[in-house]
């Protein structure tokens, strides 16, 4: 489908600092018509331009070539491929371009052709597909500490081992662990780019996608689900270790959690990609499309991917996963 605006007929946009669909051509808000087709994987039904050079194996919204009206592929997002939620663009095209100017253009040396004024027209948002779980969990540990005291009386020099059984058990409930259901996208620079502000989980609706690049889910939520256990495993590990305190030594004997899932979501995030090609080289640089945290990897320093400060709200809550937990010392 593409969005036409009532008023002057415009391709009519989301407007991320609105908060509202805006046509950028006479401002007209939430005047938008939905022009529905069932050719758009053939032909762009504005221009009538062949589209197949703009859409990849799983892209769901995408940008006329010929023309630039913003297309979004019906039969991707519907049935088993509609999302349940979506994070709208928070931040706008010129304000991403302002903080990796700020980021890059000051605090580190970049050529000059870096975001100029023809290579700035190649930003583009995209929505990456997510799956979000939600497990229950329950743990049992089991573990010996000692506690050593020393003293000195009568010239000599005393040590006593005190040793202590150490019993857990622990449920711990998560809701909406992120797992990015894109191959394009590599896992660490997701990571780099979380935390998102599930606060901001709106209903999905196509007019979120209008002016964005999207991509339907590259596998089944099944194949993704051992990345959400690690995640898990990780967190549990991190919070059993941290009830266990005031001991000299900690020997773990024995630990399991059972895991269940209760839940699973599929879910669109917004992320800005700048692609800055410099002597036959492509780096790539991401802004949160939400928050404004800033990842990229520098001309001058090839090796690294970096995570830049950039964040421009304040989030709420800075955990990746809502995490309620129950523990019993026993
Ligand atoms: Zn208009
Ligand atoms: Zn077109």
């Amino acid at each position: 489908m593409i969005f036409k605006c009532k008023n002057c007929g415009g391709n009519i946009l989301y407007n991320p600092e609105k908060g509202t669909m805006c046509c950028p051509h006479c401002e007209s808000l939430e005047s938008e018509d939905k022009l529905v087709s069932t050719e758009y994987m053939v032909s762009c039904a504005n221009c009538g331009a062949p589209m197949d050079g703009a859409i990849k194996q799983f892209t769901s919204a995408t940008k006329c070539l010929n023309c630039g009206t913003y297309v979004i592929l019906d039969e991707r997002v519907e049935g088993d491929l509609r999302p349940e939620f979506v994070l709208p663009f928070r931040i706008s095209r010129n304000k991403a371009i302002d903080l990796l100017r700020d980021e890059f253009g000051k605090r580190i040396f970049t050529p000059s052709a870096f975001l100029n004024k023809a290579s700035v027209d190649k930003i583009e948002g995209s929505y990456i597909p997510f799956f979000m779980y939600d497990y229950d969990t329950y743990s049992r540990y089991q573990g010996v500490g000692t506690k050593v005291r020393t003293w000195t009386s009568g010239g000599y020099e005393y040590t006593e081992t005190s040793y202590y059984d150490i019993y857990r058990e622990m449920k711990a409930d998560f809701d909406m662990v992120p797992v990015d259901a894109s191959d394009a996208m590599e896992d660490g620079l997701m990571d780099l780019l979380e935390p998102f502000n599930y606060a901001g989980l709106e209903q999905f609706n196509e007019k979120y996608m209008s002016g964005f690049m999207g991509e339907m889910y590259n596998q089944p939520e099944e194949a993704l689900a051992p990345r959400a256990i690690d995640k898990i495993a990780k967190a549990v590990d991190g919070l059993l270790n941290g009830s266990i305190s005031g001991y000299s030594t900690v020997t773990k004997v024995n630990k399991n959690t059972d895991l269940k899932k209760k839940n699973v979501h599929y879910a669109l995030l917004p992320v800005w990609e700048y692609v800055f090609s410099f002597r036959g080289v492509d780096y790539k640089f991401h802004v949160n499309g939400e928050t404004g945290k800033v990842v990229g990897r520098t001309p001058v320093d090839k090796q690294k991917v970096v995570a830049f400060s950039g964040t421009v709200f304040a989030l709420v809550s800075i955990i990746g996963m809502a995490i309620r937990f129950a523990m019993a010392y026993l």
